[in-house]
């Protein structure tokens, strides 16, 4: 654990914060221009944290308008590719100072176990920081192989004005993983953080700031999604619309678009992942046991959580055993406890929500094996128990929809042919796993699988190196690698004739 201090130092360190709700435009703390604001609730207790600029149409006009003249004015788009890489190392060492103050607001905003804040959150924050910051001198264009009388250039220009709306499961990751590479490729942004954790992502854009980012070329307007969020998505100036959330939002953006300016729209969405037990898994006890901590991992609000289980029936009762086993061990305590190892749901109605896929479960005949219920906490909040259903087909809604709570569901096949049909069979195709100690039989599975990531003996393995998206409606697009670029840059093709 990172943080230096046990839970009494968290808690008076966390008491010392100062709370920004403040939007952060043009290079200026501001209020709303309407002057409202709406309440931070802090999933931990229930407890109002702050108060936050309930940003609308007028808010994303101004932050949009000063977006455009800091890409127009060049003082970050034109800016040669080395001073950009200096700023942003810049931007990463003075994030680097303050992790601890970020891992805190973030366990308070979104109630995540501090432990998960700062050595995961913070941590793979700093890294997509410091490797795009990396690249802008890096990169080099192209000369198109045409005949000896024509010279074409192919080059890669910033996209212009991008808005990025995100979720709060990870409110800073996702926000990193667009912010680096729209910066590093010199656009403006814009960004909209999710209403029910908005306060990382304002500290971030003041820490940007602080750093040397010119005024108007990061801006952040906290707000609803059918205000603010919509007001992007329509907007005739924004150039580029990213977005990480719910594929029924994600849709909404693809209208907006349509209803606009066809600005490019790309879109990370939900998935239902397959997490795949062959009856050769090379380390039983490994597999099972990170079956049942990747599905209680920040309390299951995981875009990649292993949600199915699909289960090789040969093993099927001694591998149960101990997922079952260590999941009843990770009890939901206190975010900001640092040996707490899941936390609380990010408000009440998504705990409402998960509590239905629970009572649907039971309707449609799976058998709970495990939780179900609230713990007793005694802290307010937002609380469920890991939740294991055996006995699941398929065809039913805990299986087909995305729960995104620490809901696990069991599916047991026969053989090879039924986990590929049975992980495919699903509108979604984010992630899956595959548990075989013969890789041959693990690349076979892979390459069937429909799935923008395969992870083979492991689960939610990655760094900043690699792409992340999804197939089928999962989205489109990926963050993370030189590929993210893509959505920042327009390519120019210019031809001369000699
Ligand atoms: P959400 O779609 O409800 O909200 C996401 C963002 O969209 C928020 O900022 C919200 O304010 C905004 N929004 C909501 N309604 C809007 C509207 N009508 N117009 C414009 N903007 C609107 O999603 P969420 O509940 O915050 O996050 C959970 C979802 O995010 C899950 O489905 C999860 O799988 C997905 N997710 C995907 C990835 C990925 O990389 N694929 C990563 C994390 C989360």
């Amino acid at each position: 654990m990172g943080l230096s201090f046990g839970k009494e130092g968290i808690l008076a360190f966390r008491n010392s914060l100062a709370l920004n709700g403040k939007a952060f435009i043009d290079g200026k703390s501001v209020d709303a221009l309407s002057g409202e604001t709406f309440g931070c609730i802090s999933p931990r207790d229930g407890l109002e944290i702050a108060r936050v600029a309930s940003c609308n149409a007028a808010d994303v006009d101004l932050a949009v308008a000063a977006a455009r003249r800091a890409f127009e004015a060049g003082v970050w788009s034109a800016r040669p590719p080395k001073e950009r890489k200096k700023v942003m190392q810049r931007f990463a060492d003075l994030f680097e100072q303050h992790l601890d103050e970020l891992a805190v607001l973030e366990s308070l905003d979104m109630g995540k176990p501090i432990s998960e804040s700062r050595n995961i959150d913070v941590a793979l924050v700093l890294d997509t920081l410091r490797w795009y910051a990396e690249c802008p001198d890096k990169l080099y264009d192209e000369i198109a192989p045409t005949g000896p009388d024509q010279l074409a250039t192919v080059t890669r220009e910033p996209v212009g004005v991008v808005a990025a709306v995100v979720p709060w499961n990870f409110p800073m990751l996702m926000a990193m993983w667009k912010i680096a590479p729209a910066l590093a490729s010199g656009n403006s942004i814009i960004v909209k953080p999710a209403e029910q954790s908005p306060l990382t992502a304002i500290r971030m854009a003041e820490i940007a700031h602080e750093a040397g980012i010119p005024a108007g070329v990061f801006n952040v307007v906290p707000g609803f999604g059918p205000t603010a969020g919509k007001a992007l998505g329509l907007h005739m100036d924004v150039d580029c619309l990213v977005f990480t959330g719910s594929g029924e939002v994600g849709k909404l953006f693809l209208m907006y678009s349509g209803q606009s300016n066809m600005k490019r729209v790309y879109l990370e969405c939900g998935g239902k992942s397959a997490n795949i037990i062959l009856d050769d898994v090379p380390d039983l006890r490994v597999a099972a046991e990170r079956a049942a901590t990747a599905i209680c991992f920040n309390q299951g609000e995981v875009c990649v959580a292993p949600s199915r289980l699909v289960l090789s029936e040969r093993i099927q009762d001694e591998f149960l055993e101990i997922v079952v086993e260590t999941a009843r061990a990770i009890r939901p305590g206190d975010p900001l406890d640092p040996e707490t190892r899941i936390g609380a749901l990010v408000d009440d109605t998504h705990r409402a929500r998960v509590e239905h896929y629970i009572a649907r479960g039971h309707e449609d005949g799976a058998r709970l094996v495990l939780g179900g219920d609230r713990p007793d906490t005694n802290l307010g909040g937002y609380y469920v128990n890991p939740t294991i259903f055996t006995g699941v087909r398929n065809d039913m809604t805990i299986a087909r929809e995305e729960i995104f709570g620490p809901v696990l569901s069991v599916i047991t096949v026969r053989d090879d042919e039924e986990a590929v049909r049975v992980a495919n069979d699903t509108p979604y195709g984010l992630a899956a796993a595959v548990w075989t100690r013969d890789l041959s039989r693990a690349h076979r599975i892979s390459r069937r699988l429909r799935a923008g990531s395969v992870w083979v003996n492991c689960y939610d393995h990655g760094d900043a190196t690699v792409p992340f998206g999804g197939y089928k409606q999962s989205g489109n697009g990926r963050d993370k690698s030189l590929h993210a670029l893509d959505k920042y840059t327009e390519l120019k093709t210019t031809w001369i004739e000699l």
